[in-house]
C-alpha cells in the first residue's frame, strides 16, 4: 500500500505539501514524477515544480539522490516505512496540472504523486483533510472514509487510477443528477450568482443519456459515478478527459443565466465542450490506441491515431447536441461549416495527413508557433471531417453508419486497445466493402476531402462567402486603432508572402496614408498597379510593394468563409438521407 497525504500548505505562496509513507521500501527505491499527462499531448515537465524533498525510516535520514529531471532514489536500510515528503507549487490555472490559492485548490495526481516504480499494481490511497476551512473535495477517486464535505480518505486500486481522477477543492456550487440510473455529480467554481444551474444540469444530463445509449442502449455505461469538475474564469477554454470525471474550464460569462433561457454561442461552445470530454469516456479512455495500452510517464508516447482519438469524437460532440434537440439544424451546419472554413484556411492541409498530425503532436500541435497554418493540420478540425466524410459515405451506399462501426469497435475491442487495422476492418464489416482507399485518401493523404459533392448528395447547400483582404492577400493579423495592424501569420504561396511580408511586422502606411485598420487600405490598394507600404520590422521602417489579387482570382492560400444551410428542395433521396443523419 502507498499513502499520500495532501495539505494545502501555504495557498498564499501557492504551495501544496505532500507526505508519502511506502511500506517496505526497496533498497534503492526509485520515486519519480511524470513527464506529461494524458489527454495533452506535450512533455510538461511537472517535476520542475517539485522542491524540499527529503525522506526517512522511522527517524533515520534517508540519502535522496537524484538520478534525472524527475527522478530520485531512495537508499533504505531494512523494510521499515520510508516517508518521504515534498512542496509542489501549484498556480497553472489549466486542467492539466495543479493550483492553488485562497480560493480554490486543484490538481492532478500527474503533478503531485511521485510513482514508486516497481508498486504501481498496488492499492494507492490520497489523504486530503489539511485544507482552509468551509473547503469541500470534489473527485471521482472512490471514497474508503469521507466526511459530508468530501474530506477524508480515498483510494485508487493502482497509481494509473490515481492519477485519472483529478481533484477540486474549495467553496464550489454541486449539484447532482443520474444517467441511466447512474449518479453523476457536476461541481462549479467561480460562477456568477445568476449561474442557472439546474439549466446546466438538466443539458447535461440529456447529453450523458444519450451518449450511454448510443454506446450500450438501455444497459448500464463501464463506470459507477462520474464527477464533472468545472471551473470559471475570465477568459480561457479546454477540458481534459478521465475515466469517471472530466476537468472543464471555460468563460463564466458562457454559463446560463437564471431568466435568460436563449442558448448563447458561448453556451453552445460549453455544452459541445462537455458533449466532447464525455464521449471520450468511451473514446480514447477505453477504447484507446494500442500505444496506450500501458503508459509511459517518463517521455512521449507516440500514436498516429489520434485524428480518430480526437476527430471522431469532435465529430460526435455537435452531432450530440444537435440529436438531443440542444441545438437545431441551421446552428448544427453553421458549426460544421466553422470547421469547414478553419481547415479551408490553413495552407498546411496540403503538407500534412492527419496521421502524421497525430504522430507529431508532442511538437507540432502542443507547440503553434507562425509556422503553424503553414506547415500543419489539426488532427481534431480534420479528424472531424474525416469521420463526417465517412458517415456520409456510409450513409449514402446504405448499408450502415459511423455510429455501427463505433459500436463494432467497442464490441470487437471489448473496450480495449485499438490499432489501426481494426478500424478499417470495422468500417468493412458495417460497410460491406473495403474502405482502405478512402483511409488512404483522408487520413494518409493531403488532398482536400470531398465534402461539397458528399454533403450536397445529402441534401445540404454549399456556399462561399466573399473573401476578406486578410484572406485574398493571405495573411492573419491582430489589429486595433490603439495598436495598429501587426502581422500574426503569412500564409504560404499568398500575395503577402510576394510581396515580402513576415510574422510580426506592422503595417504602417500604403501609398503615403496611415493605416489603423486593415481594411483601411481596402480603398487605397488596387488590382491594377503595386502600392508602396511602409512597415516596421525590428526598428527598421521597409518598404514594400504590392499588388492586390482581383477578388475572381484563383483561390488564394485561404478562401472566404464555407457556408452550409439545408437545402430547400432537396431531390427524394437527399431528403432522406438528411433526416436520417441529422435525426440519427
Ligand atoms: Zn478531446
Amino acid at each position: 500500500m502507498i499513502n499520500y497525504t495532501v495539505a494545502a500548505q501555504l495557498p498564499h505562496a501557492h504551495l501544496f505539501r505532500v507526505t508519502m509513507r511506502i511500506a517496505a521500501p526497496a533498497r534503492e527505491q526509485r520515486l519519480s514524477l511524470p513527464a506529461w499527462i494524458p489527454g495533452s499531448y506535450l512533455v510538461r515537465e511537472f517535476a520542475r515544480h517539485l522542491s524540499a524533498l527529503n525522506a526517512s525510516q522511522g527517524e533515520r535520514r534517508v540519502a535522496l539522490e537524484q538520478v534525472d529531471k524527475a527522478t530520485w532514489l531512495a537508499r533504505c536500510e531494512g523494510r521499515g516505512a520510508l516517508t518521504v515528503s515534498y512542496l509542489v507549487y501549484a498556480f497553472d490555472t489549466s486542467v492539466r496540472a495543479a493550483f492553488l490559492d485562497a480560493q480554490r485548490g486543484f490538481f492532478n495526481g500527474t503533478s503531485l504523486c511521485l510513482r514508486v516504480e516497481g508498486r504501481e499494481a498496488e492499492p494507492h490511497r490520497l489523504e486530503l483533510r489539511a485544507l482552509p476551512a468551509g473547503w469541500q473535495v470534489a473527485t471521482a477517486l472512490p471514497a474508503v472514509k469521507v466526511d459530508a464535505a468530501g474530506r477524508g480518505v480515498y483510494e485508487a486500486t493502482g497509481y494509473d487510477e490515481l492519477v485519472d481522477h483529478p481533484v477540486e477543492l474549495g467553496r464550489f456550487w454541486r449539484g447532482r443528477f443520474e444517467a441511466h440510473g447512474v449518479p453523476h455529480e457536476y461541481v462549479v467554481a467561480g460562477a456568477l450568482p445568476d449561474f442557472d444551474g439546474a439549466r446546466l444540469l438538466a443539458d447535461a444530463k440529456r447529453i450523458c443519456e444519450a451518449q450511454i445509449a448510443f454506446w450500450h442502449g438501455r444497459s448500464k455505461p463501464p463506470f459507477e459515478r462520474y464527477v464533472f469538475l468545472h471551473n470559471l474564469v475570465d477568459e480561457g477554454h479546454g477540458g481534459l478527459e478521465h475515466r469517471a470525471s472530466t476537468a472543464l474550464i471555460s468563460p463564466r460569462r458562457d454559463m446560463p443565466a437564471l431568466g435568460k433561457p436563449e442558448t448563447s454561442e458561448g453556451y453552445a461552445n460549453l455544452l459541445g465542450l462537455i458533449s466532447h470530454e464525455y464521449f471520450h469516456t468511451w473514446n480514447v479512455k477505453r477504447l484507446r490506441p494500442a500505444e496506450f495500452a500501458r503508459y509511459d510517464y517518463t517521455q512521449e508516447n507516440y500514436t498516429a491515431l489520434l485524428w480518430f482519438f480526437e476527430g471522431f469524437t469532435s465529430y460526435y460532440d455537435d452531432l450530440f447536441l444537435l440529436r438531443t434537440g440542444l441545438i437545431d439544424t441551421a446552428r448544427y451546419l453553421r458549426l460544421v461549416a466553422r470547421t469547414v472554413s478553419g481547415v479551408l484556411s490553413m495552407p498546411g492541409r496540403h503538407v500534412q495527413s492527419v496521421a502524421q498530425s497525430s504522430f507529431d503532436t508532442w511538437v507540432k500541435y502542443y507547440r503553434a508557433d507562425e509556422n503553424t497554418p503553414n506547415s500543419t493540420i489539426s488532427y481534431y478540425t480534420k479528424g472531424s471531417l474525416v469521420a463526417l466524410a465517412l458517415d456520409l459515405t456510409l450513409r449514402t451506399e446504405g448499408r450502415g453508419t459511423l455510429d455501427d462501426v463505433m459500436r463494432a469497435l467497442w464490441a470487437a475491442s471489448q473496450g480495449g486497445p485499438i490499432d489501426e487495422a481494426q478500424i478499417a476492418a470495422a468500417l468493412a464489416h458495417v460497410g460491406g466493402r473495403s474502405y482502405a482507399k478512402e483511409l488512404a485518401a483522408w487520413v494518409h493523404g493531403t488532398d482536400d476531402l470531398p465534402l461539397q459533392t458528399l454533403l450536397e448528395r445529402a441534401g445540404v447547400e454549399w456556399g462561399t462567402e466573399a473573401a476578406s483582404l486578410a484572406q485574398r492577400l493571405g495573411l492573419r493579423v491582430s489589429e486595433s486603432a490603439l495598436t495598429g495592424v501587426k502581422i500574426s501569420h503569412v500564409l504560404r504561396g499568398g500575395a503577402a508572402e510576394a510581396a515580402g511580408f513576415a510574422p510580426g511586422d506592422e503595417l504602417l502606411a500604403v501609398d503615403g496614408w496611415r493605416v489603423r485598420r486593415l481594411d483601411d487600405a481596402l480603398r487605397l490598394l488596387t488590382a491594377a498597379a503595386a502600392a508602396p507600404l511602409l512597415v516596421a520590422r525590428d526598428q527598421r521602417v521597409l518598404t514594400l510593394s504590392l499588388v492586390l489579387p482581383g477578388e475572381a482570382a484563383p483561390a488564394g492560400p485561404s478562401p472566404g468563409a464555407i457556408t452550409l444551410k439545408a437545402a430547400g428542395a432537396p431531390a427524394k433521396a437527399a431528403a432522406a438521407l438528411r433526416k436520417a443523419w441529422l435525426a440519427g
